[in-house]
């Protein structure tokens, strides 16, 4: 009896930097997962980092949800910053044009990487009253101060500070990026949590005078809103766990006394380019928009995938183009298997096996390179039964099912010949032209195919349904 019970979800294992240990995946509540990953800061292009982390919680999302969890993906958008504002400085245009501009471009780019999991984008200055909420709160209970150009956090007060980033009181006042500068501070760690702003500067009106929020608050205050005091992940790349994670945490349990804020904190690893870190100044800076004219999507997901979302991942030109001959054999297999028909009996073993890797590897602290060889072991085991003509019709049918299914979290396997090759135009005369047939409307079918002819294509009629073929 107990036995049927021990099924997933308690499978799945997920490794929380908090505690440094893989921990058995258990939501707050039954199979509600709410989720929040840092947005970007749109003052800029994103560039190949930015794709990988949110190629990896897509996919870690898209998981989820196939495994029946139904998942709230929240994700910010930091519309007001210093970067923010500097940059339009040099660009003689205003913070928020720059910053609306680059918001487009920034979910441009996530729709070139089939990144469509985000259930909310949530902009910082649209939730100004909620964060002036968190900072009056934050004084009452005496872990903030007021200093001539703005309201800090005092890092003294919170005996955990640090209990994420493993790092001591001494050490969180070393590093001391985007932590802002001033001199009333009364540790050098503390962050500013409500800037006091310059003439011309963007300002929202608050109980300390015209001011804008810092970069740490508007996390917590938007997740406040939408999760509440507490919630089950938080996700983002390994280089925001410190100052920016602590400081979400120092937040919110000064305000809330409850503890954890996040039951599971995950990290993607760094991207680095032909083994060095990416910096404009080194010319090794590589855009999504640029990666895209050159390559496709698939080939950055299939990357994306080959690698343990913990790892570091070193981009070179060797790695695309072995990526991109994995993925000729990726189509190559569902070809052949497309083309099967014969009904003789076969072995549905290969599948199961790679069904089964598939999952282990998955509910391992989603270890999709394991995933992906997974994958690849089919195509083998497949293409060695094909050339022995021992596969049939249903399994190779089977066979391309499972990758369907897989690939509804990928998004690598089948691509232009369903996606994008065929125009829009003609599969919506080829689904008309269908329906005639099914009608009975012959003539008008008639008509239909010779629309699609002079749009360049021929459709066959078979037993599963119309093919189309390029003339
Ligand atoms: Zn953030």
């Amino acid at each position: 009896m107990m036995q049927n019970m021990i099924q997933y979800p308690n499978m799945l294992k997920v490794h929380n930097t908090l505690s440094g240990k893989k921990e058995e995946f258990q939501p707050r509540q039954d199979k509600k997962v709410n989720l929040f990953v840092c947005g970007p800061t749109v003052y800029d292009y994103s560039h190949l980092g930015h794709a990988r982390t949110y190629i990896i919680f897509d996919v870690i999302v898209k998981y989820l949800k196939q495994k029946g969890y139904d998942v709230f993906y929240l994700q910010n958008i930091t519309d007001i910053d210093d970067k923010i504002i500097n940059r339009a400085k040099e660009r003689k245009t205003t913070p928020e044009k720059l910053a609306r501009d680059f918001e487009k471009e920034y979910l441009k780019d996530m729709k070139g990487l089939k990144v469509d999991s985000v259930s909310k984008y949530a902009r910082a200055t649209e939730h100004i009253k909620e964060i002036i909420s968190q900072v009056e709160r934050l004084l009452k209970k005496g872990f903030a101060y007021q200093i001539e150009d703005g309201i800090y956090y005092d890092i003294a007060k919170f005996k955990e500070y640090g209990k994420l980033s493993k790092r001591t009181a001494l050490q969180a006042e070393d590093a001391v990026s985007r932590i802002d500068e001033s001199k009333g501070k009364r540790n050098r760690g503390d962050f500013c949590l409500w800037k006091l702003s310059k003439e011309g500067e963007p300002s929202w009106p608050s109980p300390w005078g015209k001011g804008r929020p810092g970069w740490h608050i508007e996390d917590t205050a938007i997740t406040e809103k939408y999760f509440g005091s507490q919630y089950d992940i938080h996700g983002g790349a390994r280089d925001l766990i410190f100052p920016h994670h602590e400081a979400e945490i120092a937040q919110m349990k000064a305000i809330s006394g409850k503890t954890p804020l996040v039951k599971y904190w995950l990290h993607s690893g760094f991207l680095t380019v032909k083994g060095q870190k990416m910096a404009k100044s080194l010319g090794n800076f590589i855009t999504i928009r640029d990666f895209l004219k050159e390559n496709s999507t698939r080939v950055l997901r299939l990357l994306v995938a080959k690698n343990h979302y913990r790892s570091p991942l070193d981009y070179n030109d060797n790695l695309v183009l072995q990526t991109e001959r994995e993925l000729e054999r990726v189509d190559e297999f569902v070809d052949k298997l497309s083309r099967i028909k014969s009904v003789k009996a076969g072995s549905q073993q290969i599948l199961k096996g790679a069904e089964e890797e598939f999952e282990k590897a998955m509910e391992d602290d989603f270890n999709t390179p394991r995933a992906v060889a997974a994958i690849f072991e089919l195509i083998s085991a497949g293409n060695s039964l094909i050339d022995g003509n021992k596969i049939s019709g249903s399994d190779a049918k089977a066979i391309l099912a499972f990758l369907k299914e897989i690939d509804k979290v990928f998004n690598f396997i089948f691509w232009k010949k369903e996606k994008q090759e065929i125009p829009e135009e003609v599969i919506k005369l080829v689904k008309e032209r269908e329906k005639c047939r099914k009608e009975g409307l012959w003539q008008k079918a008639d008509e239909i195919r010779k629309e699609i002819k002079e749009l360049g294509y021929w459709v066959e009629d078979t037993k599963d349904g119309s093919k189309i073929k390029k003339i």
